[in-house]
């Protein structure tokens, strides 16, 4: 008799097994997991199995996912957060900024000289000298000149970007190479700096006119492509970037991207807008974009969108502003007609593709908002899910607009501080009444419109928790408590972390499989070292990422 009850029991114990779930390959526990969705539910463990999160709840319902080869760990109260898409970054050219000479950053002249130099220096077999980061307010009207870069560089030509990426600072040699001489006129969307004595070409060139000297240097080659990109997708994976949207695909990049694709190696997932090329308009590019497109469908890499630079930089005078900046008429330029962009938008609609705007002024926000509206109306409206970028300066007539077209605001919280760029160069040309219109962050948020989030990074730190932390707080990283830069445009932690996950998502329409950690989710999240909501508000970006899964995939662990 004992023997059959111990047989009956083995029986019983393995029924009992084989009820349970089947054993996960991960399991998080003893922790604090924001689940990320709308009621803001907590758990303290969590489960993935497949690459899919198959469990999520207290630590006693847990234990049935522990099998022999599971991998478990003890959280010890850390925080897992959703993993975070940053819905506008351009990691290639962040890499290649970083391989050649990074400039970002630097707040003295005199160290800005010195690090030209330097990078010259490790830049001695290249034909030019390249990089960028250089910050706006080193000089007078953002305008370097081309003296000063003559004295650092004078063998060789250099070109050098600022950090928005909208101005270039060339040498002598560089201007020459380029034929860019005082009887050049400007490039349409474009503008050479003269000197105001003798016309000549002072040494900044803004928007269309940078690709000018862009085009005559040695384009970068595949390798070095190849290369730059696996280093930016690294970056963001240890900032805990599970998806990036690459926001503006030149061929040469994309190319970049499929051999990424193809190679396997583990990163963030990429979602690319593809550049519109400079002869859009006498040579079609739909046949261009569509081929693309095909290119890759996968999980992995696709490219659902196109990118329109619809205006510049206020601080360049290149944003199309409503009314004109201070002390003069000068509206600033839009890159389109309206009536020009309206068509171009009905034709990318009509084949499918999401709209990727960049708009910084009003007049090019209302624009963007204008030429959805006519892409509904000629097409018929459905669910494109266009998104406009930046959003510096937004007329409140135009706020409540966004929901109803379901034009996804996608906002780079980490700008919306006072510092020098807003300081210096921007309230001084807007005036302090329309300043107040200013990254209206809080007033997007309210609109009910789902709102995406990322970094511009190589403009601006990659860092989602700094951006997060600047939304909360309006004020620069790490500065103490205080009422902030238009305290009532800030954003609360649960909303600025919804933009950089769900909202995300929503963008990329897998809102039904990711973005949350809802059992049945793709598992895609992050490990903090610190639960952010217990710091305080000026602390957040001080919190690091232990570990970055995407696709149920470790893409980065902490040593
Ligand atoms: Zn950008």
């Amino acid at each position: 008799m004992p023997r059959l009850a111990a047989a009956l029991a083995v029986i019983v114990l393995a029924c009992a097994r084989l009820s349970g779930p089947e054993p996960a390959e991960l399991v998080l526990r003893h922790g604090s997991v924001y689940v990320g969705d709308a009621a803001g539910t907590r758990a303290e463990a969590l489960a993935v199995r497949g690459g899919v999160v198959a469990y999520v709840g207290d630590d006693r319902g847990v234990e049935a996912f522990v099998g022999p080869h599971t991998r478990v760990v003890e959280l010890g109260g850390k925080l897992v957060l959703p993993g975070f898409h940053d819905a506008h970054v351009h990691p290639v050219a962040a890499g290649l900024e970083a391989s050649r000479c990074r400039l970002g950053g630097i707040a003295e002249p005199s160290a800005l000289e010195a690090r030209i130099r330097e990078c010259a220096a490790a830049q001695s077999t290249r034909a030019w000298v390249e990089g960028g980061g250089w910050e706006l307010p080193l000089f007078p009207n953002a305008n370097p000149e081309k003296q000063l870069l003559d004295r650092l560089v004078p063998d060789r030509p250099a070109l050098l970007m600022s950090a928005d990426g909208h101005s270039a600072w060339a040498n002598s040699r560089a201007l020459a190479a380029a034929g860019i001489t005082r009887e050049t006129p400007d490039p349409p969307n474009g503008r050479i700096e003269r000197d105001p004595r003798t016309g000549d070409p002072s040494g900044t060139l803004r928007e269309a006119a940078v690709g000018l000297a862009a085009r005559a240097a040695p384009p970068p080659t595949p390798e070095e492509l190849g290369a730059a990109l696996r280093r930016g997708l690294d970056a963001l994976a240890k900032l805990g970037v599970v998806c990036a949207h690459e926001a503006n695909a030149t061929p040469a990049f994309w190319d970049a991207y499929l051999a990424w694709d193809a190679s396997g190696a583990p990163g963030p997932r990429v979602r690319a807008a593809l550049a519109l090329p400079a002869d859009y308009a006498s040579v079609d590019p739909l046949p261009a974009f569509t081929a693309a497109r095909g290119q890759a469908n996968g999980a992995r890499l696709r490219a659902p969108a196109v990118k329109l630079f619809l205006d510049g930089v206020i601080e360049a005078r290149t944003a199309a502003l409503l009314e004109p900046y201070e002390g003069g008429d000068d509206l600033g330029p839009a890159n389109f007609s309206p009536e020009a962009l309206d068509a171009l938008v009905v034709r990318l609609d009509a084949a499918g593709f999401q709209i990727h705007m960049h708009a910084i002024g009003d007049r090019a926000v209302r624009m963007g908002l204008d030429a959805v509206g006519y892409a509904h109306a000629a097409n018929g409206a459905r669910d494109a899910r266009d998104t406009i970028a930046h959003l510096e300066l937004v007329s409140p007539d135009d706020l409540p607009r966004f929901a109803p077209l379901g034009v996804v605001p996608n906002i780079q919280a980490l700008w919306a501080q006072a510092d020098p760029y807003i300081t210096e160069l921007t309230i001084p040309v807007l005036g302090d009444e329309r300043s107040l219109d200013l990254y209206p962050i809080g007033s997007l948020f309210a609109t009910g419109a789902v709102v995406a989030a990322g970094s511009d990074w190589p403009v601006s730190s990659a860092n989602p928790l700094a951006a997060m932390e600047v939304g909360v707080t309006r004020r620069a990283e790490g500065s103490g408590a205080g009422p902030g830069w238009i305290p009532e445009q800030r954003a609360s932690l649960e909303q600025m972390i919804a933009a950089y996950t769900r909202g995300g998502a929503w963008l990329d329409f897998e809102e039904r499989e990711r973005g949350t950690l809802e059992a049945g989710k793709r598992a895609d999240l992050v490990v903090l070292d610190r639960d952010v909501f217990a710091l305080a508000p000026d602390q957040i970006s001080q919190a690091t990422v232990l570990e970055t899964i995407a696709d149920g995939e470790t893409i980065w662990r902490a040593p």
